[in-house]
């Protein structure tokens, strides 16, 4: 017999000590999604056409991430080794923060903003400093620049922000790089397309300046997590080499070169945003529901207490929304997508019945 011994498996503490993160991805089939910025139509023909194609032997071997780097490098101009392709951009972030951060070393999130920053710094063990953006969700720039100091390793700045639809400046953002050069600066531009403005030019003169953009929204391939991240050369070779050789899988990489080309998909799809943001935008000034200038394909508006009684209404009538009650500054706030103009128009229809039958009345 071996002696029993009572030692207990645990998690490093930075792990154990993290809150749980549970998207509410459950039972979302035949609804119509405007609660996660997905894509609400499909990917292009292209796309699709390829997946069918998928060969046998594509799926037997390992895939290779480099041909669809090179794509992607010319696509953007960009030297190769300044491109990387990851599993979301979700993976890009927990790369940079496994790559860069070290216990202990600070990370400035300005907040509200994508919950994965703070979860990956956490997982890190890094010391989070959470500014608060003032009640306009304006980028808290001057606060942000105060916050800085020798140990701030991460500075993550997603434009258009996600939940607020707000903008960050490209001088604030270069401005940021200048005064800690020794932090990740990140550019999370997975909402690029509905804006239109970008610091991806920026990368090849600012050393310490990454930018992200995702597959997930404008490209519809969600469900095939895809990212890219472009950074200084030499940094690069760090994340390289933390991460997983086969972390994007074939059919993902399969799917580079068409979706990049087919251009004419994409600025289709931008448009139904630009003319679905302008037909919600208008029917909530008509509803008086108090929400915030967006540059991105979704909208937040402030419900007040009801929150949960309107989104449940409205997932009775097959129309998602997303709760952003428990982000900072958020109570009572509700995300809602904005997709195909057809699609929207049925999330509207159902907004107005909704809160008509709620006999909802703006909060005070
Ligand atoms: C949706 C979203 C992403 C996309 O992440 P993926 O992992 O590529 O799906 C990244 N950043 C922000 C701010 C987002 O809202």
């Amino acid at each position: 017999m071996t002696e029993t011994k009572t030692a207990q498996l645990r998690p490093r503490q930075a792990v154990e000590r993290m809150g749980e993160y549970h998207p509410p991805l459950a039972g979302r089939e035949g609804l119509l999604r405007l609660d996660f910025n997905e894509n609400t139509s499909a990917p292009s023909p292209r796309v699709l056409e390829r997946l069918r194609s998928l060969s046998a032997l594509e799926l037997t071997k390992y895939p290779e991430r480099e041909p669809a780097e090179h794509i992607v490098a010319k696509h953007f101009g960009f030297p190769p080794d300044q491109v990387m392709l990851t599993n979301g951009v979700d993976e890009a972030i927990h790369l940079l923060t496994s790559t860069f951060l070290d216990p202990g070393d600070e990370v400035i999130i300005a907040t509200p903003t994508f919950a994965m920053y703070d979860i990956q710094a956490q997982a890190a063990g890094a010391t989070i400093h959470r500014i608060a953006s003032g009640r306009d969700f304006a980028f808290p720039f001057a606060a942000v620049m105060q916050q800085i100091t020798e140990r701030t390793r991460f500075i993550p700045i997603a434009s258009p922000n996600n939940p607020t639809g707000a903008v960050v400046s490209r001088d604030h953002i270069l401005a940021i790089a200048a005064a800690a050069p020794q932090a990740v600066i990140l550019a999370d531009e997975a909402y690029y397309h509905f804006h239109g403005e970008t610091v991806l030019r920026d990368v090849a003169t600012v050393p310490n300046l990454f930018v992200v953009r995702t597959f997930s929204k404008v490209y519809g391939l969600a469900g095939l997590r895809l990212g890219v991240i472009f950074g200084p050369a030499d940094p690069m070779r760090f994340l390289r080499k933390a991460a997983s050789p086969y972390n994007v899988n074939a059919a993902a990489l399969a799917c580079v070169q068409p979706a990049l080309e087919d251009e004419a998909y994409v600025r289709w799809y931008v448009e139904e945003i630009h003319y679905s943001r302008a037909l919600l935008e208008t029917a909530l000034v008509d509803l008086a529901v108090p929400h915030w200038p967006s540059h991105s394909n979704y909208i937040l508006m402030h419900i007040g207490d009801r929150f949960q009684e309107l989104i449940d209404h409205m997932r009775s009538r097959g129309v998602l929304l997303r709760s952003r009650n428990t982000d900072p500054g958020c109570a009572g706030c509700v995300r809602m997508s904005v997709g195909t103009r057809e699609d929207t128009q049925q999330g509207i229809t159902a907004l107005r019945a909704t809160l008509k039958e709620m006999q909802w009345q703006k909060p005070k």
